[in-house]
């Protein structure tokens, strides 16, 4: 991955290339949201945010949702105020998912190592079905192999932030998604 070169203190984050607008963002989760209550048509979703990245992303999928859903979060961290993955996945929830249709909505699948943990982890519960929808699908050889179903927008290889992705907590605020590098 691409490591931001500014001082964090000092970035001007308004100056920044915006790679996906606000409006653009609206649209595809409208599209997403009817292709999820198409295929869900009939069963009960159960949407699994994973936090803190995907709250915003979550928030204003189900509101294109047209069919009955639960809503739950579990936590997983892997990069720690830093632009490389420890390669540590921490995952923290109380779930209850066994015959659940499962939904984990990610803020940005990248190489994949946390997703592969959330999967094996919540498919322990045996869940009735499991699926992954991600806002962003990253551009990078290497990744691991797992199938996400529903993809936001594909990216190349850069550090974004905005629309809940953070550097070192901040910028989830922006109602875009910008380039740090
Ligand atoms: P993975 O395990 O797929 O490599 O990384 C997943 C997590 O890394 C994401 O949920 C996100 O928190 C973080 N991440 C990966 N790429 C980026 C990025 O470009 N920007 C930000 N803000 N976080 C990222």
């Amino acid at each position: 991955m691409n490591r931001v070169s500014s001082n964090e203190d000092k970035i001007d984050i308004y100056s920044r290339e915006v790679l996906i607008t606000r409006d653009e963002i609206n649209y595809r989760i409208e599209q997403l949201g009817r292709e999820i209550s198409q295929d869900y048509q009939g069963r009960e979703l159960h949407l699994v945010g994973v936090l803190n990245g995907a709250f915003i992303f979550l928030a204003d999928l189900v509101r294109h949702l047209s069919i009955p859903c639960q809503i739950c979060f579990l936590q997983a961290s892997s990069y720690k105020d830093q632009q490389v993955s420890t390669g540590e996945v921490i995952l923290m929830h109380n779930l209850d998912l066994n015959e659940k249709n499962v939904l984990v909505v990610e803020d940005i699948f990248d190489t994949g190592l946390t997703l592969q943990h959330i999967k094996e982890d919540l498919n322990m519960q045996k869940p009735a079905s499991f699926e992954i929808c991600a806002l962003l699908n990253k551009r990078i050889t290497n990744k691991a192999s797992i199938n996400v179903k529903y993809i936001g927008f594909e990216i190349e290889n850069r550090f974004v932030v905005g629309y809940g992705l953070d550097y070192a907590e901040k910028f989830r605020e922006l109602p875009h998604i910008s380039c740090l590098d």
